[in-house]
């Protein structure tokens, strides 16, 4: 499976992605290490830039993609992701992959 995502739901073609908020950037939670910041930087933007690539590529195969911030999943933030997880479910079928 492409870009190995947490959870795949096949049969409804939905596949969930849980990016963790410092190795993906999450633009809430991410500080900038003090010590090697290039180094860091550069990391974090090639995972972020192969996000946006793995996203691309499963939405085209006709998959929905959800991505869910670690932070989503604090108890306090319960609420939001549920209505997250909800609104992909009711979305219409991405149908049938685009080749
Ligand atoms: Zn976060």
């Amino acid at each position: 499976m492409v870009g190995k995502p947490d959870f795949v739901f096949a049969r409804k073609r939905v596949v969930v992605f849980v990016d963790g908020c410092f190795w993906h950037g999450c633009p809430k939670c991410y500080r900038r290490p003090s010590s090697r910041c290039s180094y860091w930087d550069a990391k974090v933007a090639a995972n972020k830039a192969r996000d946006r690539r793995v996203t691309r590529t499963l939405r085209r195969m006709g998959w929905r993609v959800v991505r869910i911030w670690e932070h989503e999943l604090a108890r306090k933030n319960e609420e939001r992701l549920l209505g997250k997880l909800s609104a992909v479910s009711r979305q219409p079928s991405a149908g049938k992959p685009k080749s």
